[in-house]
């Protein structure tokens, strides 16, 4: 290959300062050095937690940076001391790491990597170490990835090979949204079969919490948002009813406890919202409810009564679904390529990276579930 071991110098959409569009650059890709691998970016998602780096996150440390961290591509060069991947090999890129080594690795009750961004650099949500530089500039790889260019670099431990014959465009969807929502309901809560669920907030993150609810064998699955437009997808992963939290003059956590009989076995919060969240407790049961944290938010404090755990219910969080990332992640392409969970329905825009903002611009206006941005050939 003409580019091993050189500079690639190739487009990413850059992130120069929060709250303004991203533009369109030409970046200068280092060579990957030990341990690392630069990866061919095929196809990217758009998450919310891109827009929540741009517009919510109210710093600017984690600037200027390239977003992007749901996406798939194709090894272009490894680098010294890389085992398991080699050129050509299809992968995807994963926001958190697996070292296999550390502390959280080896204990089975987790897949919080300590060697990941998250565990150090949770407020500039990037790793300092950077491959990338525009303009003379250092540019930041936001978790790690940045799959808002052609080409982007990582370390081995943060990216899982794939089977040769998955569809980029679909499975990079695993690379966050849907890995996240499913494993939030699966792993995380630990829905059990013939349990009532209620899942807040209806994106992509929530519609996989709603089918990992579904493939549990939840009976009843409540999906609630203040957008509707959003129920119709959500049956189509298996809610079974329905809730606009603003339609009533009474809380969403009540509605829930009449309509169920004192609140729901497990919820699901997937909006990033501190009220949600509270009200997702609330909605629980008590003596056995169980809340996930799903949404991202790193602003605000959260509050709730403590009665609200004294009477037995557990609230916890998760992060990207409680998956040992790079163990899982060639499994849940196998489960989409045999039917075990669906990945097409979500997508209802296809882009090219040129088109980012629009992108960004139809989750902001909650007109979209996810936007596939198409990278490279
Ligand atoms: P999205 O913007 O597509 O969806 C959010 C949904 O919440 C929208 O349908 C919106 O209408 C709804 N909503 C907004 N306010 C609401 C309210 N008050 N009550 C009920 N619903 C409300 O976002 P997404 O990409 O699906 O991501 C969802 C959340 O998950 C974000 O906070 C994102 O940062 C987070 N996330 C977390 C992880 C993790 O590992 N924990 C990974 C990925 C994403
Ligand atoms: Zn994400």
């Amino acid at each position: 290959m003409a580019t091993v071991g050189k500079v690639i110098k190739c487009r990413a959409a850059v992130a120069w300062e929060p709250n303004a569009p991203l533009v369109m650059e030409e970046i200068e890709v280092a060579p990957p050095e030990e341990g690392e691998i630069r990866i061919k970016v095929v196809a990217t998602g758009v998450c919310h937690t891109d827009l929540y780096h741009l517009f919510e996150g109210q710093q600017t440390r984690g600037f200027p940076t390239v977003l992007g961290h749901e996406g798939a591509g194709v090894v272009e060069s490894v680098g010294p001391g890389v085992t398991g991947f080699k050129p050509g090999d299809k992968v995807i890129p994963l926001f958190l790491s697996q070292c296999g080594e550390c502390r959280f690795c080896k204990c089975p009750k987790t897949n919080l990597c300590d060697r990941s961004w998250s565990s150090k650099y949770y407020d500039v949500m990037s790793d300092p170490t950077s491959r990338f530089t525009c303009r003379g500039q250092p540019i930041l790889q936001f978790m790690g990835t940045s799959t808002f260019s052609d080409y982007t670099v990582i370390n081995q431990i943060a990216v899982a090979k794939i089977r040769d014959d998955a569809p980029l465009d679909r499975v990079c969807l695993l690379g966050c949204g849907i890995a996240t929502g499913y494993g939030a309901a699966v792993n995380t809560a630990g829905v059990t079969p013939g349990s009532v669920c209620a899942v807040f907030g209806l994106g992509a993150v929530g519609l996989a919490a709603v089918m990992g609810c579904k493939n549990a064998g939840a009976s009843r699955i409540f999906a609630v948002d203040i957008n509707e437009q959003k129920f119709e997808m959500a049956k189509v992963f298996g809610a079974t009813d329905f809730v606009n939290p603003k339609s009533y003059n009474k809380p969403v956590s009540e509605v829930l406890g009449e309509i169920t009989n004192g609140g729901v076995d497990f919820s699901l919060e997937c909006v990033g919202n501190t009220a949600v969240m509270r009200s997702a407790l609330e909605s629980c049961v008590k003596g056995w409810g169980v809340s996930v944290l799903v949404g991202w938010t790193d602003v605000t404090d959260f509050s709730a009564r403590p009665i609200q755990l004294i009477s037995g219910k557990t609230w916890k969080g998760s992060l990207f679904g409680g998956f040992k990332s790079k163990d899982s992640v060639p499994g849940l392409v196998q489960d989409y390529m045999s039917g075990k969970i669906k990945l097409d329905e979500f997508i209802t825009h296809n882009m090219s990276l040129e088109q980012v903002n629009d992108a960004i611009n139809l989750m902001k206006t909650g007109k979209c579930i996810r936007t596939i941005l198409n990278v490279s050939k």
